[in-house]
């Protein structure tokens, strides 16, 4: 008998991938129009465990009405010998596979951040109670981590208990992100990569190391080792580092190697502290991004759960789209929160001192991490509204990027010298209309002193990279 067999809707990963749309919907669990909402894995002594089960606390699935979302909690205890609290991240982690494995039920994001969603198809095949949903995730964990001996799923629908409950997850997470703090890059032989988000973007693969945390933010260089250790298949695995290429850029030959092997040759090298160059790949869960505004030559770090526009008028979701996908994108750059707490953070492209806009909870966030003669240089969301307002304000308050400005009109000045110039991939940039010449003799019977111009009205030109050079005659 399959695992499933009993189960109403099909589960497998060939539903990984699967996208539910708002109107396709039954419910949403979480999402961005919720407040509060939290996935948690939590190991406890086997004796504290009633193995299989499942409690719901609120309305079950059949209970809350159609197209409509709701807050939402899930806690799930697990116990085994081999269990230690190392493993809870990455258990936790798990649940983005295992959820997106059932046919009609998405899951997006990670810990606090959590969207899932049900569709209407599979809650009519009788996908209707979070039983239903907890005897899945209990037969998928119990037979793809077998060191998971025992384990208990609580789902959470009430509101009040749900908003009880997230502060005491928050503190938990933050507890984990803080166990590598102090620890350094150099002082590892190996770091761990985890390619559990190659069925979203098939050429992404996380390198994770002491101080540059899973772009998810749910993955530590700690949880990497404890779970590439019980788990030797699985997707988290030992990365070698091999020798060191940058000590700025963080490049490494046996990080460049895995990369290759695991993208099948689609990225050939990875620096991790820039996002220029050969920036790390981003696959979609990312908790925040960095992106570059070439008006004022510095970075705005915006996170997933911030509704308004940025400064330079772009949404998450458009900085987002632009990021996603497995991609190097210079100038765009998926990252952890905890990341940003790092002394690496963007490390290559000036660190703190290239940072110009960031959304103010965020700032409040890790402000005691950050240079404390940075912080009142750097605008929020509070301070100014438009690029304009930016320069500005950056001026005003003697922001170091101010200096590098001078820096570069004092070149303009200076006679023009040969130059390569590389525009992020993805920057919306005007150009002329495109024009070709056709050399003489091309078109056979035109007279001679007259050549061809073809010009490309409306066209549209995909390219990699721009490169502007200027040459001598
Ligand atoms: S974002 Fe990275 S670390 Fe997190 S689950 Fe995806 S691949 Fe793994």
């Amino acid at each position: 008998m399959s695992l499933f067999e009993d189960i109403p809707v099909d589960v497998g990963i060939i539903y990984e991938g699967e996208r539910i749309r708002g109107r396709d919907m039954q419910i949403e669990l979480g999402g961005p129009r919720e407040e509060y909402k939290f996935e948690l894995v939590q190991s406890k002594p086997m004796d504290k465990i009633d193995d299989g089960k499942i409690t719901i606390v609120g309305r079950d699935i059949s209970e809350l009405p159609e197209g409509t979302n709701t807050p939402f909690g899930m806690v799930i205890e697990v116990g085994g010998a081999e269990i230690e609290k190392d493993l809870e991240g990455v258990i936790e982690r798990r649940l983005h596979e295992y959820v997106n494995f059932i046919e009609g039920f998405m899951h997006l994001n990670q810990r606090y951040d959590i969207q899932m969603r049900l569709s209407k198809k599979s809650y009519q095949k009788g996908f209707n109670s979070f039983k239903v949903f907890g005897e899945v995730l209990l037969r998928l964990y119990k037979s793809e981590l077998p060191f998971i001996e025992k384990m208990q799923i609580t789902f959470y629908t009430d509101p009040e208990k749900v908003e009880e409950l997230y502060p005491k997850a928050i503190e938990i997470y933050d507890g984990r992100d803080a166990r590598a703090r102090g620890m350094s890059d150099d002082e590892v032989d190996v770091f761990y990569g985890c390619s559990l988000c190659q069925s979203f973007a098939p050429t992404h693969l996380c390198v994770i190391t002491p101080q540059r945390y899973a772009n998810c933010g749910a993955i530590s260089w700690f949880d990497g080792r404890a779970t590439a250790k019980v788990d030797p298949k699985g997707p988290v695995f030992e990365v070698t580092k091999g020798d060191l290429i940058d000590a700025v850029t963080g490049e490494y030959a046996g990080v460049n190697q895995v990369l290759r092997e695991k993208s099948l040759g689609e990225i050939e090298r990875v620096q991790l502290y820039t996002a220029f160059g050969y920036p790390h790949t981003s696959c979609g869960c990312f908790e925040g991004c960095a992106f570059y505004i070439p008006e004022v030559d510095g970075y705005g770090v915006v996170h997933r759960n911030y509704k308004g526009e940025t400064v330079n008028g772009l949404s998450f979701v458009t900085i987002s789209d632009l990021t996603a996908g497995g991609r190097q994108v210079d100038g765009f750059h998926g990252l952890s929160i905890e990341y940003m707490r790092s002394p690496k953070f963007l490390q290559a492209d000036g660190g703190w001192d290239r940072v110009v806009w960031m959304p103010k909870d965020i700032m409040d966030r890790i402000k005691e991490y950050m240079p404390p003669e940075i912080i009142p240089k750097i605008a929020t969301e509070n301070d100014i509204e438009d690029l304009d307002q930016l320069k500005a304000w950056l001026t005003e308050r003697g922001h170091p990027i101010v200096d590098t400005w001078k820096e570069e009109e004092a070149v303009a000045e200076a006679p023009a010298a040969p130059q390569q110039m590389a525009y992020p991939q993805q920057m919306p940039t005007t150009f002329m209309m495109p024009t070709m010449e056709l050399p003489a003799g091309a078109v056979p019977g035109l007279p001679s002193g007259m050549n061809i111009r073809i010009i490309l009205k409306n066209a549209k030109i995909k390219a990699e990279k721009v490169i502007i050079r200027v040459e001598k005659e």
